[in-house]
């Protein structure tokens, strides 16, 4: 594999028929950034902020966030870096801002739920962006939106952040788009409104496939119905990715699905623009991509869609995918 990424780096993400896939990296430390770009990632499609919270008792400064992501911009020289506004609670809850224990996490005060209900904690790290923003491409996105209202409402904080900066005189870069996280069903199913106010989508399987089967991602006693092939999961993705081509704004996957290379075909007849995951699956999804065709890939797609439960169609994608690779 490590011969193989050598020999892959500088090459696309290209169908036969020359369609094109952006594959980007998803990062939680700055250690893992020579290592993305070892195996030819062509940018961050996901940066896990909340990661500098744990493990420690005291909340991170602005001062910290900014040079953290002004690192990351500046590493990667250019290449658009995805930054993911923190999604605390539910399976990360840190020291200092733990909260009082909830019956139902994943349901719970998380991520931009629980920024917009800790604005002091959100508006540090949104300023850090803004200033960090004059070093490099980036792009942010918010994690596990639910409705227009709280994008909006987020869109609103960072606005009001960035109207405070520049009347305090600190130089900030130009505007950059402002995505979501698409990985919860309400945001699936209201894909095509939220296309209208976000400048991009990125899909958080492993939450959207939760919350689609109702399968708490740390169960074990549960794992087994955890089904990136359940129709209602193939069906969902198709509802974001045309409600993004019809707006027009890009659609990226960052999941764990999108690394899985059994998954490749079926991201590639969906239509993805991008495609983020860790260092080792990039150029293993890379090498599939660009034996494959799209309009394979699509005729694939249709047939696993006839299908209904999701272990035919899990059967049916295995076997094919073994018979071309
Ligand atoms: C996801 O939900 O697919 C995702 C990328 O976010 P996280 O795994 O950090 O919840
Ligand atoms: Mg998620």
């Amino acid at each position: 594999s490590e011969e193989l990424a050598l020999r892959t780096k500088d090459l696309p993400a290209v169908s036969t028929e020359g369609y094109r896939i952006r594959l980007n990296g998803n990062m939680e430390f700055l250690e893992e950034i020579p290592s993305l770009l070892a195996h030819g990632a062509e940018g961050i499609g996901l940066y896990r902020t909340e990661f500098m919270f744990l493990d420690r008792k005291t909340v991170p400064s602005e001062e910290e966030h900014y040079r953290a992501y002004k690192q990351v911009l500046e590493a990667m020289g250019g290449r658009p870096v995805t930054i993911r506004t923190l999604d605390l609670g539910g399976d990360k809850v840190p020291g200092k801002v733990k909260h009082e224990r909830e019956p139902n996490p994943a349901m719970g005060l998380r991520a931009i739920r629980y920024c917009l209900s800790h604005r002091d904690l959100f508006r540090a790290q949104l300023r850090a962006l803004l200033r960090a923003s004059a070093h490099g491409n980036l792009r942010l996105m918010f994690p596990l939106i639910c409705g227009m209202s709280e994008l909006r409402e987020a869109r609103a904080e960072l606005e009001s952040c960035r109207t405070e900066l520049s009347r305090a005189g600190v130089p900030l870069g130009k505007r950059f788009p402002v995505g979501i996280m698409v990985e919860t069903p309400s945001a699936a199913l209201i894909a095509d409104r939220l296309a209208q106010e976000a400048d991009f989508f990125s899909v958080g399987t492993n939450d959207l496939i939760q919350y689609t089967l109702a399968i708490d991602r740390q169960n074990r006693d549960v794992a087994y119905l955890y089904k990136p092939l359940h129709l209602s999961v193939l069906r969902s993705l198709q509802n974001i990715v045309s409600a993004a081509k019809s707006a027009g704004i890009p659609v990226s996957m960052c999941g764990e699905m999108a690394g899985d290379p059994i998954y490749s075909l079926v991201l590639l007849a969906m239509g993805f623009d991008e495609l983020s995951m860790t260092s080792g699956q990039i150029p293993v999804v890379k090498n599939i991509l660009r034996r494959s065709s799209r309009s394979e890939a699509a005729e694939l797609l249709n047939n696993a869609m006839q299908l209904t439960t999701a272990e035919e169609i899990e059967r049916y994608i295995r076997t094919e995918m073994d018979r071309r690779f």
